[in-house]
């Protein structure tokens, strides 16, 4: 039984790949890409010749029978994207699950990921994130999508493609008001650069900017704080109003609004 590595390569500055991805890319039996173009400029840059089979969304449920086929075989095979970690809204979800189920063996070799590195330096919270990849393009799960995030009260990740950013933080704008978002714009490149503004300013200024981005949205603070105060006993989230200046009949309606309850039912509790 051969062994699947999983490796990781830059997304953008080509010296962003670690010593074991290359030796992993120059031991392996084949390299299964993305775009074989791509990878290619990777291995010429390292001097490294392998034989590599074409793997993309379009194709990786029937390209990875036939891997499964070469590693049970005892091949040893690497996947990469074309840029960052594979899976992550990239092919290799489905090789990864079918290897599993045939107990072959898959290895992590960890690298460049757009997210984490965007997320890492946005300056938004880092200990409670939620990665949404790219925004649905039908209409109804879009807004669906918008309204999750929405709630959320977490930081949220998304990718997006330089064409779409402009609607997107439209949709967003609409849906979300005016909390923070950065936008990570041409990671580990020349032109990297985190814009920090305003959701109006962002976009404003989204036509002209040119390159790949990562947007990172502020968790939902109201949201986030309403939770905690659920977590409270009823009398430890009066006290949390009362100490505010509110009126018995005012901590009433907002605790039942927070917990989403009738007021009759508070009401009762506090009589
Ligand atoms: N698997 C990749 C990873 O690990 O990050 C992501 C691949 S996904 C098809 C491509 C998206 O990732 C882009 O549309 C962009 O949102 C983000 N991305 C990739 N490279 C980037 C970079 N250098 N700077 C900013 N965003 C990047």
């Amino acid at each position: 039984m051969g062994i699947l590595y999983v490796v990781a390569t830059p997304i953008g500055n080509l010296e962003d790949i670690t010593f074991r991805a290359i030796r992993t890319l120059k031991e392996v039996d084949l390299i299964a890409a993305e775009d074989t173009r791509q990878t290619l400029k990777l291995l010429n840059h390292y001097e490294i010749t392998k034989p590599l089979i074409s793997m993309h969304r379009h194709n990786e449920e029937e390209k990875s029978n036939s891997i499964i086929e070469k590693l049970k075989n005892g091949e040893n095979i690497a996947i990469v994207s074309d840029a960052g970690t594979p899976g992550i809204s990239d092919p290799g979800e489905i090789l990864i699950k079918q290897a599993i189920e045939n107990n072959i063996k898959v290895i992590p070799i960890p690298g460049a990921c757009a997210m984490i590195n965007a997320l890492i330096c946005s300056g938004l919270d880092t200990s409670n994130f939620e990665f949404l990849g790219f925004l649905p393009l039908n209409k109804k799960l879009r807004k669906e999508k918008l309204n999750e995030i929405e709630k959320i009260t977490k930081t949220c990740i998304l990718y997006e493609a330089p064409h779409k950013l402009k609607n997107t933080l439209i949709d967003l704008k609409n849906i979300i008001g005016d909390r923070q978002i950065v936008l990570a714009r041409e990671l580990t490149k020349i032109h990297e650069e985190f814009i920090r503004k305003n959701i109006d300013e962002l976009i404003e200024i989204s036509e002209s900017l040119k390159g790949e981005f990562v947007i990172i949205i502020e968790a939902n603070k109201i949201e986030k704080n309403e939770n905690e105060l659920n977590k409270l006993s009823l009398e430890e989230h009066y006290k949390f109003y009362e100490v505010s200046g509110l009126t018995k009949k005012e901590i009433i309606k907002q605790i039942a609004k927070d917990r989403k309850v009738n007021k009759n039912e508070i009401y009762t509790h506090f009589l």
